[in-house]
């Protein structure tokens, strides 16, 4: 029988730390030692920000998405598969775990087009490379997964005219959770989940559905948590049977909710 999988988005804004990255290895070798395959999707925003900064390239978010014009996109990957996928990996190795670095580009794992951004007045919004994903081929993952390795992906991928783009992390973790058939998908940034009142911690809010992420779409859901939302909703509609947002800071939440099902984060449903 085949084990069941993780796949766990780590957020840039959760990342800066190395004392909680070594928690966040030892929490996934605890999933794989419970029976878990993990998978790791990562963003990487404050070391892209970093490198924009360092190359004198304005930085603008349109709904919690990264305008990328050409220039910022050579940078974004550099910082993203160069600076932050490599780091992650010596760091999970040094952690007892066999992490392998990709992107979406591996294999053509990932196929993207263009995205065509639409605002909420229904304008169309110019992103420049910001890539939609159309299509995942789950066989790499895979077979990596199934021998006990953890794939570590970066969110760029191709179009099949060759232009590289740039995906939002959390909208790459929840079509690839989908895509690699996982069970469960952990966002993980650096809140404790959706607030009602951010950023007041005691008005989290524990369960969210369908109807409940419209009435709150661009009120209380905003910037950053927009596209994180929409992955989760994404990922439950094409199978995945438990999406949820926890705090990236306090690594214990990963086997306190996997494994002892405490009632913690935010988590999605469609009914
Ligand atoms: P990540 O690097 O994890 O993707 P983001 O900055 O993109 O982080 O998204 C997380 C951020 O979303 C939080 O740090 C917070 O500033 C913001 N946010 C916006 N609305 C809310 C809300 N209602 N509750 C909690 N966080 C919110
Ligand atoms: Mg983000």
């Amino acid at each position: 029988m085949s084990k069941p999988r993780i796949l766990i988005k780590y957020g840039g804004n959760a990342m800066i730390n190395p004392q909680l990255q070594q928690e966040i290895a030892a929490q996934i070798f605890k999933l794989q030692e419970a029976g878990f395959e993990v998978i790791m999707v990562h963003g990487g925003g404050p070391f892209i920000n970093k490198a924009l900064e360092k190359a004198a390239i304005q930085s603008q978010f349109v709904d919690g998405l990264r305008v990328t014009e050409a220039i910022a996109f050579a940078e974004i990957q550099k910082a993203l598969i160069g600076e932050v996928n490599a780091d992650l990996i010596s760091m999970l190795n040094q952690n007892k775990l066999k992490a392998v670095g990709l992107s979406g580009k591996d294999a053509g794992m990932v196929q993207a087009i263009k995205y065509q951004h639409k605002s909420a007045d229904g304008s169309i919004v110019d992103l420049g490379l910001v890539g939609e994903i159309t299509h995942i081929d789950n066989s790499l993952i895979t077979i990596l997964c199934e021998a006990g390795y953890v794939p570590v992906v970066a969110c760029v991928a191709d179009g099949v005219d060759g232009t590289s783009y740039n995906i939002n992390a959390d909208t790459f973790a929840g079509k690839l959770a989908a895509a690699v058939n996982a069970d469960q998908l952990i966002v993980l940034t650096d809140v404790d989940g959706l607030f009602l009142n951010y950023p007041d911690p005691a008005s989290i809010i524990h369960e969210l559905n369908e109807s409940a992420v419209k009435e709150h779409m661009g009120t209380t859901i905003q910037g950053g948590m927009i596209p994180k939302i929409q992955s989760c909703m994404l990922a439950l509609k094409e199978g995945v049977k438990k999406a949820i947002i926890l705090n990236g800071t306090k690594p214990e939440q990963i086997a306190k909710y996997v494994i002892d099902n405490e009632k913690i984060g935010t988590t999605l449903t469609l009914q």
